[in-house]
């Protein structure tokens, strides 16, 4: 296992600044700084900026996870295949959530196992067009809540196949 971004390094009980990440990490610090605009938390807003062990540790967990499991925009990561796998078209479904993203969920071709993941709703119409999927989509393949009638702009997925 590579000591880069290694997890292990960082201490759960102590913050760090910036620096401090790049060195027990072996990053450059412009790569601590891209993970804080990514998302990564940092304590306040003071400077020097002060990230938590705590959360560099899920931080690079996640990451290295998603490196592990990187699918193709399409893809699912099959649990059973071990590996990224198109999904059968008839059974994928997006399941609206906040913030304008959605849950992608669909059977692994192969195996038929059910595996999910999060996309964005505006990555939804290039994903069915990988399927080779026929636009516009279904209603059934889309399951949209509440909230995403405020949070997503409908007609951007109907109309959008239209072109
Ligand atoms: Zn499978």
């Amino acid at each position: 296992m590579s000591r880069r971004n290694n997890p292990n390094r960082i201490k759960i009980h102590r913050s760090y600044t910036v620096i401090d990440v790049s060195e027990a990490l072996g990053v450059h610090p412009k790569t601590v700084r891209n993970w804080i605009r990514v998302g990564l938390p940092v304590i306040d807003d003071r400077r020097p900026l002060l990230i938590h062990g705590s959360d560099l540790k899920v931080h690079l967990k996640q990451k290295r996870k998603t490196y592990m499991y990187k699918c193709e925009i399409h893809e699912i990561y099959c649990f059973k295949c071990k590996e990224p796998k198109n999904p059968n078209i008839e059974s994928v479904r997006f399941i609206s959530k906040p913030a304008g993203m959605a849950q992608m969920s669909g059977r692994c071709q192969e195996c038929g196992c059910q595996a999910n993941k999060y996309v964005s709703w505006r990555n939804v119409n290039q994903i069915w067009f990988e399927l080779e999927g026929k636009l516009p989509i279904a209603e059934k393949h889309l399951i949209l809540r509440e909230e995403a009638l405020l949070n997503y702009p409908f007609d951007m997925v109907f109309n959008d196949e239209k072109k």
